[in-house]
């Protein structure tokens, strides 16, 4: 799905930025060659300026001059003097007869307009001419000499004007195409850097749900099993098959209360209460609701408070009570008896810290980066029922919601510290 999407999206956008850069391309051709035209045409207009004015100067037109003149092919030169062409005319072959001719017929059906004529002065104009194909620029003159009428026309092929504006499409072309290329793989390889999050997060939820019916099957099949045992069976054995159901019902509620509140963590919609809360109270309320746990499994717990009594803190007081109790819970469940818990307050550079020390199991720093991931456990705590991987997620997503901080770290001599860290 996600690879339709990457694939869909590389070829929207390098198709976008292809045809912008075509038709950039397109229009910077169309003046580039607008250009190059206009500037050849006047370049051939001042030639001719040239030439005509020199061919005024000659009183005689010799042969030497017009073969200078024809520049190595440069130029096409067609006289006709009085009506009858000129003899070097004669060189030029059929074809390039009827070329002339050709364009003889083209300036006269264009331009009909008899020019006045002074003596020994020159009428001309220049125009392109196109011929099979082939574009020209001409230049038709006519003058009088001598009680006769001289016309003469030029034609100026644009083999070489063609030539570069051919050129120069091509280079445009290879361009393009190179930068059609390299946006092609910038956008395969910009667009996956844009859904990479997307994907993670996919393979994220596949995970939780995956690991949330996992967690949630043990349960619902020791409710079925010992339900269908409790048809069969009387008195105390039923009684035992019931308070079964009842505790594995209470698992399961108590997980989807876990699992409901990691989406609405995800989803920014954990509902907090901010108030100003005294943080010190706090601590003593939730060590004495744990001093029963504690004292079963034989813990020592005490709370370090300081001897100045703090501002209150502007915070969830139910919430940050729920980190606390996860933190106190697996503090318990990883501390080995006769262990010591100490719970902590203080506050540094404007920020409380709260923190929960134990001197049990500790966590391997292999572990550390991974403990805040959902349904994540240590393989030592695999085997404890009450334990589903979620505590440490839930409080994490309670203290991102408080822009707080939550870190881990081990109690020295060995054992866990976690640090809630609140402005
Ligand atoms: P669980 O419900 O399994 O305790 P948590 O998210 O609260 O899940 O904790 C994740 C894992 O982090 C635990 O399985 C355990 O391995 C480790 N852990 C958490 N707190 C402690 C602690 N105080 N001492 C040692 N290990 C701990």
């Amino acid at each position: 799905m996600l690879r339709k999407i990457h694939f869909r999206l590389a070829a929207l956008c390098t198709g976008i930025t292809c045809c912008i850069l075509f038709a950039m391309s397109l229009a910077y051709l169309y003046i580039s060659e607008q250009g190059l035209k206009k500037s050849s045409f006047i370049s051939f207009q001042n030639d001719m300026n040239t030439v005509i004015s020199n061919m005024e100067q000659q009183t005689v037109i010799t042969h030497e001059w017009l073969t200078k003149l024809e520049d190595n092919g440069k130029y096409q030169i067609n006289l006709i003097d009085n009506g009858v062409p000129f003899l070097y005319n004669e060189r030029n072959d059929e074809a390039q007869k009827e070329r002339f001719a050709a364009a003889w017929d083209y300036f006269h059906s264009h331009f009909a307009v008899t020019p006045v004529l002074s003596p020994y002065t020159t009428w001309h104009i220049e125009f392109p001419f196109s011929y099979h194909k082939e574009e020209y620029y001409a230049c038709a003159s006519v003058s009088e000499r001598r009680d006769t009428v001289f016309q003469a026309l030029i034609l100026f092929p644009l083999t070489s004007l063609e030539r570069q504006i051919r050129l120069q499409r091509f280079l445009f072309l290879l361009l393009d195409l190179i930068a059609a290329l390299a946006l092609a793989l910038f956008s395969w390889y910009f667009t996956q850097k844009i859904l990479r999050p997307l994907d993670e997060n996919q393979k994220k939820q596949i995970q939780f749900i995956a690991s949330a019916s996992h967690e949630l099957r043990t349960p619902l099949s020791v409710i079925l099993s010992c339900a269908s045992a409790s048809r069969i069976s009387s008195g105390e054995e039923q009684k035992r098959f019931l308070s079964s159901i009842q505790s594995e019902g209470t698992r399961m509620a108590r997980l989807i209360d876990d699992l409901l509140l990691l989406t609405g963590s995800d989803s920014q919609n954990l509902s907090c209460e901010i108030r100003p809360a005294e943080l010190d109270t706090l601590l003593l309320e939730v060590c004495e609701a744990f001093e029963p746990l504690a004292s079963e499994k034989k813990l020592k717990l005490s709370v370090h408070l300081p001897e100045k009594i703090l501002p209150p803190c502007l915070c969830d007081k139910n919430r940050i009570r729920q980190v606390l109790e996860i933190l106190l819970h697996n503090a318990i469940s990883y501390t080995p008896e006769d262990g010591t818990i100490i719970l902590s307050l203080s506050r540094e550079k404007h920020a409380f810290h709260l923190s929960v020390a134990d001197n049990g199991i500790g966590i391997p720093d292999s572990d550390k980066p991974h403990i805040f991931e959902r349904f994540y456990r240590a393989d030592s705590s695999r085997n404890l029922k009450e334990h589903f991987g979620l505590g440490l997620s839930i409080a994490a997503g309670i203290v991102k919601a408080h822009r707080g901080q939550l870190l881990v770290s081990d109690t020295p001599g060995g054992g866990s510290t976690f640090t809630l860290i609140l402005l």
